[in-house]
C-alpha cells in the first residue's frame, strides 16, 4: 500500500516509466520465460525498486526541508519588528502577524473582520480612507503617517506602507498588504522641534549660529525668524549679505571678540555677555547675549550660536533710577541682612555718601545707621514701609532723620530713605513749648474771664438788687427816673459782660449746647417780651410772625436759640426809628436723613429778623459778622454795643445747626436771616413740658415757705432776702456754710438757697455733708444752687452734684421762682423714694 500511495505520489516520469515496466511483464508469459529472460526481468524489477526507494527518500527530505521553510516564514512573518497587515480594499482586516496584533493592543484572533478603519485617530480617519483611495485607483504603493488607537493605551503615532497585493488564492478577492510601524519617538521629537521653533519664534530672544574658520565669522548659517525685531530679514543675514560682526554696536566688537577668544582658548563653551546691538535703522539696543561655542572633532571652534535677548527697558529703567538716586536730594541706602544678624550698608546714593563717607560702605550699620535700641529690626514677614524718626550718626554728628523703610520681599535687602528732620524737630519743640505756653495763657485767660465775670456779677447783683428795692419805695418822680436810668445801665453793662464772656469761650471752643424739650413759641414770645419798653421807647413796632406750619415741640437749646434772636432784635432795635421790626419762623425746606429707614426726628427751621431802618450796605455784608466791627463809630457810641453781638450769633448758629445771613440796602431796611435745625420729639403731636424759667409767669405763685439763704456777700444776702421776703417767704440769712449746717440740723426749712463761691466751706462741699444720711432728717431738704459763674455746663454739673435747682446771678425773680418749684418737687420726689 505504502509503496502504491508512493507510487500515486511519485513524478509523471516514474510513473510513465513503472507503467512501462508493468506492460512489458503483462506482455510476457512467464512459462515461456527463459532464466535469462526472467533473471534480467528480477534485476530491472530490483533496480526500478531501489530506484523508487531512493526517490522516496528524496521526496521526505524536499518536504522536511518545506516545513522547515514554512516555519521560518512564520517566524519572520509575525516577530518582524513592524506590524504586518493583509487588508480587503474596504480596508477589513484579512490577516495580521503577531507584531501588529501587539501594536494595536489585540489579541490576533480578533483581527480577521475588523475594519481597520475604525482603529484609526478620527482625527486621521479622512486622510486614511484618501490614502486607502488613491492607493487602489493608482495601483501605487505609498506611505501614509496617522495616529492609531491602542486598546488599553495612549493613541500612538503609526507609519503605514500600502501595496497592492495579488488576491490570496486564485478566486480570492483583491487585496493590500499594509506595512506600520510605530513612529511616536519621531514623531515626539518633530512636535518638540516645532514647539521649540514656535517659542523661539515667539519669545524676544533669536538665535543667531554662524561658522568660524582661523576666528573669522562665516556668513550666518542659522538665525531665528525674530531677528526681525531688529529690522533684518532672515535672508539677509542668510545670505551673507549683513555679517553677524555688522548687528553688534562697533564700541562693544572688540570686547566681545576677546572675550570668545579668551574662552574658546581656556575651554569654557558656554557663557554669557551683555553689549548693545545696532538695528537695521541705526537705533542701539541693549542686550543680553548667552554665546555657546561649538567644537569640532579635533576639539577647534567651528561655530559660534547666541541666544540675544532684547533687555532694553530694563537697561533703560535701570540707568533712570540711577540717574534718579544720583541726584536724589535725600540719602537713600540699600541694607543687606547677613546670616548672622547683622546689617551692612550695601549702597548708598551720592547724598547717602556725603553724609557718612565712602568708608561706610559695606560697614555694619549698627555704629550709625541702625541703632537698634531705637529701630526695632523688621522681621523677615514685614515688608511694610516702616516711617520713623531715628537718631543717626553722621560725618556732620547726629542727626535725626525720619526714615522710611522697606524690606525687598523674599531679598534679605532693606531699602531705607531719609530726610534731615533735626532742625525740624528743634522747631516742633520749640513750637510744642510754645503751644503750652500759649494754651497756658489761653487757660489763664478764660479763668481770669470767669473770675472777672463772677467778681463783676456779684457786685452788680447788689447794685441791680438795691435799685430794683429802691425802685419800689415810694420816689419823687425825679429819684425814679434816676434809678431807672441806673437800672438800665446795670442790664447794659451785664449784656456787655456776657458778651465778653461767650466770645472767650467761644474762642476756646468750650460752647456746648443743652439739649432740652422746648416750646419754639413759648420761648419766642419771651425773648421778644423783654424787648417791649425798648420798641415803645423807640416808637417801633415788635411782631412775631410764625408760619402755620411750625413744630412748637422741640428739643435743643432754647437759650441759645433766644440768644441770637435776642442780638437781632436789638441791632434792629437799636438801628430803626419809628419803624417796625418783624421776626418770622417758619420750616426751611428738609434735611436730609442720614439713613431713610429711619424717621427722621429734625426739624430745620427758618429765622428772619427784618427791620426797616438804616441799612448796611452791601460791601459790609460779610465784615459785620466779625468780631469787634461796627460800622459806624459815632451812630455805635450813640447806640451803644461792643461789635460782638453778630459774631458771637453767627458761632452760635453755627452750633445749631445752620447758617445766617443778609439781605439789606442802606435806607431800606435789613434782614437778617438764620437757620438752626432741632431735633423733635419722637410723639411730636404731644405738647412737650414748658420750659420752667420762662413758664414761670403762667404757674400759680408759690406758697409762702421758709428758705435758709446762705450767702456769704452782705449785700448780696440782703438783696435776696428781701426779693425773697416780698414775695411772702420766710427767710432765715447765714453767712457760711457751717453756720448753715448747724442751723438745718435744729429747724426744718422748706428750700435752702446757697451760694457756691464762700470761704471756709464752699457750697458743694456744704452739699455733700447735709446729704450724708447721717445728717438726719434734713438731709433730704432742696437746695438750689446760687452762683455767679455764669459759664456753660455749670448748671449741669450742679444738678450732678445734688443740688435740685440753679440760680444765676443777678437774681431773675422768675428764673429763682422757677427753680424753687422745681426744688420743691425734686425733694419731694426724694422724699417718696422716686428718682427726682
Ligand atoms: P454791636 O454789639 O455793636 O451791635 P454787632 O456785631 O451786633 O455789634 O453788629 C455789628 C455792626 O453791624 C453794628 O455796629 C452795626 O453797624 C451793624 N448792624 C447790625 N445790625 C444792624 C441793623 N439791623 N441795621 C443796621 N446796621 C446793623
Amino acid at each position: 500500500m505504502k509503496d502504491a500511495s508512493v507510487a500515486g505520489d511519485a513524478p509523471p516520469s516514474l510513473r510513465r516509466r513503472a507503467e512501462s515496466l508493468v506492460a512489458a511483464m503483462e506482455t510476457v508469459d512467464p512459462a515461456t520465460l527463459t532464466p535469462e529472460a526472467m533473471a534480467r526481468l528480477v534485476h530491472k524489477l530490483r533496480v526500478s525498486q531501489a530506484e523508487l526507494t531512493l526517490q522516496n527518500e528524496e521526496l521526505r527530505r524536499t518536504q522536511a526541508a518545506l516545513a522547515h521553510a514554512r516555519d521560518r516564514y512564520a517566524d519572520l512573518y509575525d516577530f518582524a519588528p513592524a506590524g504586518y497587515f493583509t487588508l480587503d480594499t474596504r480596508g477589513t482586516i484579512l490577516e495580521a502577524n503577531l507584531k501588529g496584533a501587539a501594536l494595536l493592543g489585540r489579541d490576533r484572533a480578533d483581527l480577521p473582520g475588523l475594519p481597520f478603519p475604525d482603529l484609526v485617530a478620527p482625527a486621521d480617519q479622512a486622510a486614511f480612507a484618501g490614502h486607502l483611495a488613491r492607493i487602489l485607483e493608482t495601483g501605487q504603493a505609498d506611505t501614509v503617517e496617522i495616529r492609531l488607537a491602542r486598546q488599553g493605551g495612549e493613541p500612538f503615532c503609526a507609519e503605514c506602507f500600502l501595496e497592492p497585493r495579488p488576491p490570496l488564492g486564485p478566486a480570492g478577492p483583491a487585496c493590500l498588504r499594509m506595512m506600520v510601524t510605530d513612529v511616536t519617538a519621531r514623531c515626539e521629537a518633530a512636535d518638540a522641534r516645532d514647539q521649540a521653533g514656535l517659542i523661539l519664534e515667539a519669545s524676544p530672544a533669536f538665535l543667531i549660529r554662524y561658522p568660524v574658520a582661523d576666528g573669522e565669522p562665516g556668513p550666518v548659517d542659522y538665525v531665528s525668524s525674530n531677528i526681525a525685531r531688529f529690522g533684518f530679514s532672515r535672508e539677509e543675514l542668510l545670505s551673507g549679505a549683513v555679517s553677524p560682526r555688522a548687528l553688534v554696536h562697533s564700541g562693544d566688537l572688540a570686547r566681545i571678540e576677546a572675550t570668545v577668544r579668551k574662552n574658546a582658548a581656556q575651554g569654557v563653551d558656554a557663557f554669557g555677555l551683555d553689549h548693545r546691538l545696532v538695528t537695521k535703522t541705526g537705533q542701539v539696543r541693549y542686550v543680553t547675549d548667552r554665546i555657546r561655542l561649538l567644537r569640532d572633532g579635533q576639539g577647534r571652534v567651528r561655530a559660534v550660536e547666541g541666544l540675544i535677548l532684547d533687555v532694553t527697558e530694563s537697561v533703560e529703567a535701570r540707568q533712570d533710577l540711577e540717574t534718579v538716586l544720583d541726584s536724589a536730594p535725600i540719602p537713600i541706602v540699600k541694607v543687606r541682612m547677613t546670616e548672622e544678624g547683622d546689617r551692612v550698608l550695601a549702597y548708598q546714593n551720592p547724598a547717602a555718601t556725603r553724609l557718612f563717607g565712602e568708608n561706610a560702605l559695606e560697614g555694619s550699620c549698627k555704629g550709625f545707621l541702625c541703632n537698634k535700641e531705637v529701630c526695632p529690626a523688621l522681621t523677615a514677614e514685614s515688608g511694610v514701609v516702616r516711617d520713623r524718626e531715628c537718631a543717626v550718626q553722621t560725618l556732620l554728628g547726629e542727626r535725626i532723620m525720619y526714615k522710611t523703610a522697606r524690606k525687598l520681599p523674599d531679598a534679605p535687602y532693606i531699602i531705607e530713605a531719609m530726610v534731615d528732620v533735626t532742625e525740624l524737630m528743634h522747631t516742633r519743640r520749640r513750637l510744642t513749648r510754645a503751644m503750652e505756653a500759649a494754651e497756658a495763657a489761653n487757660r489763664a485767660k478764660s479763668e481770669f474771664l470767669a473770675t472777672m465775670s463772677h467778681e463783676i456779677r456779684t457786685p452788680m447783683n447788689g447794685v441791680m438788687g438795691m435799685t430794683e428795692l429802691a425802685l419800689q419805695t415810694d420816689l419823687t418822680p425825679e429819684q425814679r427816673e434816676y434809678l431807672d436810668l441806673a437800672r438800665q445801665s446795670a442790664v447794659s453793662l451785664l449784656d456787655i459782660i456776657n458778651d465778653i464772656l461767650d466770645f472767650s469761650r467761644i474762642e476756646a471752643g468750650r460752647v456746648e449746647l443743652a439739649r432740652v424739650p422746648f416750646s419754639l413759641g413759648q420761648t419766642l414770645a419771651a425773648c421778644l417780651r423783654l424787648f417791649d419798653p425798648m420798641a415803645a421807647r423807640q416808637n417801633d413796632t415788635l411782631e412775631l410772625v410764625l408760619a402755620e406750619d411750625t413744630p412748637d415741640a422741640l428739643v435743643g437749646d432754647p437759650g441759645r436759640l433766644a440768644q441770637v434772636l435776642a442780638n437781632l432784635v436789638s441791632n434792629g432795635l437799636k438801628f430803626t426809628k419809628n419803624g417796625r421790626v418783624r421776626v418770622t419762623v417758619e420750616p426751611a425746606p428738609p434735611l436730609q436723613c442720614p439713613l431713610e429707614r429711619e424717621p427722621c426726628h429734625t426739624v430745620t427751621l427758618l429765622f428772619a429778623v427784618a427791620d426797616n431802618g438804616i441799612g448796611i450796605p452791601k460791601a459790609q455784608h460779610e465784615r459785620i459778622f466779625d468780631y469787634f466791627t461796627q460800622l459806624d463809630a459815632s451812630l455805635s457810641r450813640e447806640v451803644g454795643g461792643t461789635g460782638l453781638g453778630l459774631s458771637i450769633s453767627k458761632n452760635l448758629v453755627s452750633l445749631l445747626g445752620g447758617r445766617i445771613w443778609i439781605e439789606s440796602e442802606p435806607g431800606r431796611g435789613s434782614t437778617f436771616f438764620f437757620t438752626a435745625t432741632f431735633e423733635q420729639p419722637p410723639d411730636a403731636a404731644a405738647r412737650p413740658a414748658p420750659v420752667r424759667e420762662t413758664a414761670a409767669a403762667a404757674e400759680p405763685p408759690l406758697p409762702p415757705l421758709s428758705i435758709l439763704l446762705v450767702e456769704d456777700n452782705l449785700i448780696n444776702q440782703l438783696v435776696a432776702k428781701r426779693l425773697l421776703e416780698r414775695r411772702g417767704h420766710a427767710v432765715t440769712a447765714v453767712d457760711s456754710g457751717y453756720a448753715a449746717l448747724d442751723l438745718l440740723r435744729t429747724h426744718p426749712f422748706h428750700c435752702v438757697l446757697m451760694d457756691m463761691e464762700m470761704p471756709g466751706i464752699n457750697g458743694l462741699d456744704t452739699l455733700a455733708r447735709l446729704r450724708d444720711p447721717a445728717f438726719g432728717q434734713a438731709s433730704a431738704t432742696p437746695v438750689v444752687a446760687l452762683t455767679a459763674h455764669a459759664v456753660k455746663g455749670y448748671r449741669e454739673r450742679m444738678f450732678a452734684a445734688g443740688f435740685d435747682g440753679y440760680v444765676s446771678k443777678p437774681i431773675d425773680m422768675g428764673q429763682l421762682d422757677g427753680a424753687l418749684r422745681q426744688a420743691l418737687a425734686r425733694g419731694e420726689a426724694r422724699r417718696f423714694g422716686d428718682r427726682p
